[in-house]
């Protein structure tokens, strides 16, 4: 092999990467911290650093590393650094230098400027002032869209953005498979007399308070704060900078006390993945999660498979009742009831694990229309709403609480949520595994101690970051390929009876 040409390639696939993660760092300051006044200025220096960051991943002196490099890195079966290097090297300038440079900095100072307009859209729940931003960050990704396309499906090019290696096609079997059963679970928990939530669990609990609560519930499972540090905004995200710099967000309600609490268990999940990749891949594009889904599943995991369980909440009530003494009335039984009772609701991030799903395939749907030009932007709230009606016969009162709530589109993410539910199925079938290889671990969650579990998560996910694939990791730690089955098992144990 050339080490020169491998040395090269590196050199450029690092700078790369820096110029990637400076806008990361960019994106977490205008969502947390910077006044709003800087956001025209803020959306010209995401676009001027993502172009950067474009123009040398294809610049033709790369490719050309690349190809030189193909004869000794392209076995498939080749699991060194330097083969999974290259073969992301080889996928990423492929990928990418279909777009050209510069939709690539107008698409990163639209959704700039897009986010900060949906900001104050969903405040004050106003769609028509976010329309003409939505319409044009939806522009340019369907012109993107078609730049990457290849035959295939036309959503191919948005999904292979967060979930490389897979296609449109293997999501739609996976909720094919999905969807029957879930609505039946939903029919009937829909069905079912609501049982009302503790009274020691309602109320006001002061935002202050919450603070410690959320900080405490990372801490337990093992959230590192001597490499990472929890913040607040309006929608609630992990940021990577770097293996040393590792950053949450939580948002609080001050009428609920486990939002945040699952918030923070939800963006601590990433966190741990992203703490724990493997320190030799620090510094360049391998350094990150391996993909979408699989960073999803492990933020499902430890806000659903743990959060809402009898261990955790063995451990961590007493930090409840100490931060809320007026909770104190309220038993374990009925703290695992209120975490757990599944009803329809308006808001995805707050939904319960069963109806969770069904705000995905909303979404989902609505994007592939978006993109086939079937549905225009202008009437995306109507058939939010006559989704939301159809799926779990709720009408929201606003948008702010309909088609306003989350980011993604102002960001530019559309391919990004078909991810979430397909992080879920992968999060049942992990933590299946662990208990099987580790069957410790609850007894010792119990005792406070996540360390079983994260140990078992770090050396069959978190330590490869992307020098595995999706598939690889997948099988490799539950014995099989991503499946829907014992998703739906689980969610029919817990709420089908
Ligand atoms: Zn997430």
């Amino acid at each position: 092999m050339n080490a020169a040409a491998l040395a090269a390639l590196r050199e450029r696939l690092e700078r790369f990467h820096a110029l990637s993660k400076a806008a990361e760092v960019l994106h977490w300051d205008m969502e947390t911290r910077m006044p709003r006044p800087g956001a025209a200025s803020r959306a010209l220096q995401c676009g001027a650093v993502a172009r950067a960051a474009h123009e040398i991943l294809c610049a033709p002196e790369t490719r050309g590393l690349v190809d030189e490099l193909g004869p000794a890195l392209s076995d498939p079966g080749d699991e060194s650094e330097p083969a999974a290097l290259w073969r992301w090297a080889e996928r990423e300038t492929a990928r990418r230098a279909r777009l050209p440079a510069a939709l690539v900095e107008e698409t990163s100072r639209a959704t700039a400027r897009a986010q900060d307009v949906w900001v104050e859209a969903r405040r004050r729940s106003d769609f028509a002032m976010f329309l003409p931003e939505l319409s044009c960050v939806l522009e340019l990704k369907r012109e993107a869209a078609r730049a990457l396309d290849d035959g295939g499906d036309p959503y191919d090019g948005w999904l292979a953005e967060f979930e490389p290696g897979m296609r449109a096609a293997d999501a739609d079997r996976l909720f094919a498979e999905l969807e029957p059963g879930l609505a039946e679970i939903t029919a009937r928990a829909i069905a079912r007399p609501r049982r009302e939530r503790h009274p020691a669990l309602t109320g006001f609990f002061a935002i202050e308070r919450q603070r410690g609560l959320g900080e405490a519930a990372a801490r337990l499972i093992g959230f590192d704060f001597s490499r990472g540090l929890l913040d607040e905004s309006a929608h609630p995200f992990t940021s990577a900078p770097a293996l040393g710099d590792v950053r949450i967000t939580t948002r609080y309600d001050e009428r609920d006390p486990f939002s945040n609490i699952f918030t923070v268990l939800h963006e601590a999940g990433h966190g741990l993945y992203e703490q724990g990749i493997d320190p030799a891949l620090a510094d360049g594009p391998l350094c990150a999660g391996g993909t979408m889904s699989l960073h999803e599943s492990q933020s499902r995991l430890w806000e659903n498979a743990i959060g809402r369980g009898r261990e955790f909440w063995t451990a961590f009530l007493p930090r409840l009742r100490e931060a809320f003494p007026s909770a104190a009335g309220a038993s374990l039984d009925d703290v695992l009831a209120a975490v757990n009772s599944a009803r329809p609701s308006l808001i995805r991030v707050e939904a319960d694990e069963l109806t969770y799903g069904q705000h995905v395939l909303l979404r989902y749907g609505l994007e592939r229309r978006l993109l086939s030009g079937d549905l225009r932007p202008a009437d995306l709230p109507e058939a939010w709403n006559a989704g939301m009606r159809e799926r779990l016969g709720l009408t929201p009162p606003d948008d702010a609480r309909g088609v306003l709530q989350d980011v993604h589109w102002s960001a530019g993410l559309f391919g990004y949520f078909p991810t979430y539910l397909i992080g879920n199925m992968i999060s049942i079938q992990l933590y299946a595994a662990a208990l099987k290889d580790r069957p410790e671990i609850p007894e010792r969650l119990s005792r406070g101690d996540a360390s079983p579990l994260r140990g078992w998560l770090r050396d069959k996910v978190h330590r490869h970051g992307r020098r595995l694939a999706a598939e690889q990791v997948v099988a490799r730690a539950c014995g099989g390929p991503i499946s829907s089955r014992p998703y739906l098992e689980y969610l029919r144990a817990k709420h089908g009876a």
